[in-house]
């Protein structure tokens, strides 16, 4: 029963049938209807939307309790494996690799993250192991062990450092029937037009295929890179990225599944861009991300073809190849004007490398249902405050992506000299110069990435602080030894007690467990 004021918007139109509108649908549908605010969703009877979004960030886990949904009824659902993080090979230079693990690195000393220790010892004794060998999750995805035991625990699963590779199509899926049981209504058709109120304020009602017009309150305009039918109503100004990330197109194809899956997500640099290789149940996807001026789609599946054979798999048994996606890299402005919300593709667009749609898309979604104008005439303040604060995240996000460029030492083709040179942010500038002088990084809202990741990347690509802060210096050199060195027994002694990736995976999907294949 309604019992809130008659300013509350009474019905929330969802459009478009791909992660984003699944997902808007499935949050909205909980947490709204409840309130007796209906929650409309329209969507194509083919949209299932590009389903290209595989990797994840530990974010997920949120989206979970808040969908009070079980890891493992999601993970069979989406024939899911583990991910501990992001190997980058051939990034810094070829053939080499760094790390990005999830989670916070090792064990802190007073209260403070390990990093500026770590440094100081380097500092003293010139050369220390790398940053990464005291990340438990870096330890485990090497050895292909699990995030956490049978029983679901262990210090990695603990702080939640860890996410998932999942089946596009199939978390869309499994997102739809978890908005359709919450009572969320769905419309299949497509939206033809939407039609401004008389004082142009927002929009009155939409116009659908069949001719029929569906009214709301609120529009989440989740219709992916598609003409948007929203895209003439309100300051929608487009802001274009592609100066500072290049590509600008990407292809795609599938593979048979290895028996022992990798929990980590590889990205190889490749020329002309890089390539993904993740690892689900029932298949492996494959795809490169590369700069169209430099290679045509035919080179970029033969290169993604060739990479997949250098890593052992038969590409006699391509399962699936999709048409080249233009990938069109920027945010909107304003994502929310008037009563129009952009949400997940349709809001911008980041290249995947650090898997950080899906986790946009539901902060995003997170967001408004935060900000929720429950009164109709608060609704021009929630959209300042939304705008401004994802769009601060979405920058962090970008200039984190952007940086794995900025570092790269590669110089073997015109596109890494560009990409490297291309123009950061006046934040990644000030970022970078305190972290030369001091190692300080924690000026971030670290919405995506905490400061550690910085930390893992900057190290990685063997960039250092000219100094160790003072406090570091300050601590006892033996003290932090004796901490690194804990930390590796520590990390040891939990490996030896972590199942094998694939023993974890037949038990959450239900398969005789039995030990064979190593990774590497
Ligand atoms: C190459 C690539 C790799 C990616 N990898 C990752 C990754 O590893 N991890 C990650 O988190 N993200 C990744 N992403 C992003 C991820 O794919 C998207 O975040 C995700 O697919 C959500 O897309 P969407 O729902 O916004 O758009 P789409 O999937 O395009 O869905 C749009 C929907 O709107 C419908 N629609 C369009 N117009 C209308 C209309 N007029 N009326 C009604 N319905 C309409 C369509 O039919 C469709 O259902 C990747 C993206 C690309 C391009």
């Amino acid at each position: 029963m309604r019992d809130l004021s008659l300013e509350t918007p009474e019905r929330v139109v969802i459009v478009g049938g791909g992660s984003a509108g699944q997902m808007a649908a499935a949050l909205l549908g909980r947490q709204l209807i409840p309130l007796g605010i209906e929650v409309v969703q329209v969507q194509p009877a083919d949209g299932t939307g590009i389903g290209v979004g595989e990797a994840t960030i530990p974010s997920l886990h949120r989206l979970l309790d808040n969908l009070a949904a079980d890891e493992q009824d999601m993970m069979r659902a989406c024939q899911a494996t583990f991910k501990l993080g992001i190997q980058f090979s051939n990034w810094h230079h070829k053939d080499e690799d760094y790390w990005h693990p999830f989670g916070v690195c090792g064990a802190q000393i007073d209260g403070r993250e390990l990093f500026p220790y770590w440094l100081a010892e380097r500092f003293r004794r010139g050369v220390t192991r790398p940053y990464q060998t005291y990340s438990l999750q870096w330890a485990a995805a090497l050895a292909g062990k699990s995030p956490h035991s049978f029983g679901g625990d262990s210090p990695i699963s603990a702080h939640r450092s860890y996410a998932f590779h999942l089946d596009a199509l199939a978390f869309s899926e499994w997102l739809r029937q978890r908005a359709a049981d919450t009572g969320v209504q769905s419309i299949i058709g497509s939206v033809i037009a939407a039609v401004c109120r008389d004082d142009g304020s927002g929009i009155d009602h939409l116009v659908l295929d069949d001719g029929k017009r569906l009214t709301g309150d609120l529009f989440l305009d989740c219709t992916g890179f598609e003409q948007s039918p929203f895209s003439d109503f309100g300051e929608n100004r487009f802001i274009d990225w592609s100066n500072c990330l290049l590509c600008d197109r990407a292809v795609a194809v599938a593979l048979p599944a290895r028996r022992a899956l990798r929990p980590f997500t590889r990205s190889t640099a490749l020329p002309s861009g890089w390539a993904w290789t993740i690892p689900l149940v029932h298949r492996t996807g494959l795809g490169y991300v590369y700069d169209s001026s430099s290679l045509t789609a035919d080179e970029a599946v033969r290169d993604l073809l060739e990479l997949a054979e250098s890593d052992g798999y038969d590409t006699s048994q391509v399962t699936d190849a999709n048409q080249p996606l233009n990938l069109k890299v920027g945010r909107l402005a304003n994502p929310w004007r008037g009563n129009v919300i952009s949400v997940g593709l349709a809001a911008g667009f980041i290249e995947p490398l650090e898997s950080t749609a899906l986790h946009l898309t539901q902060l995003a979604i997170e967001l408004f249902l935060e900000l929720f104008p429950l009164r109709t005439d608060n609704t021009q303040q929630c959209s300042e405050i939304y705008n401004e604060r994802l769009g601060k995240i979405t920058d962090e996000i970008k200039d984190f992506v952007q940086l794995h460029y900025h570092l790269s030492a590669r110089d073997d083709s015109e596109f890494w000299r560009a990409a490297r040179n291309a123009p950061i942010s006046n934040e990644l500038q000030s970022r970078l110069a305190t972290y030369e002088t001091c190692g300080w990084h924690g000026d971030m809202l670290g919405e995506a990435f905490p400061p550690e990741s910085y930390y893992f990347l900057l190290s990685g690509n063997d960039r250092y602080p000219r100094q160790p802060s003072a406090v570091s210096l300050s601590c006892d050199p033996e003290r932090i030894g004796q901490v690194l060195q804990e930390i590796l027994d520590q990390n040891s002694k939990v490996m030896r007690e972590l199942p094998l990736h694939e023993e974890l995976l037949d038990w959450v999907h239900g398969a005789p467990k039995s030990t064979t294949g190593r990774l590497f």
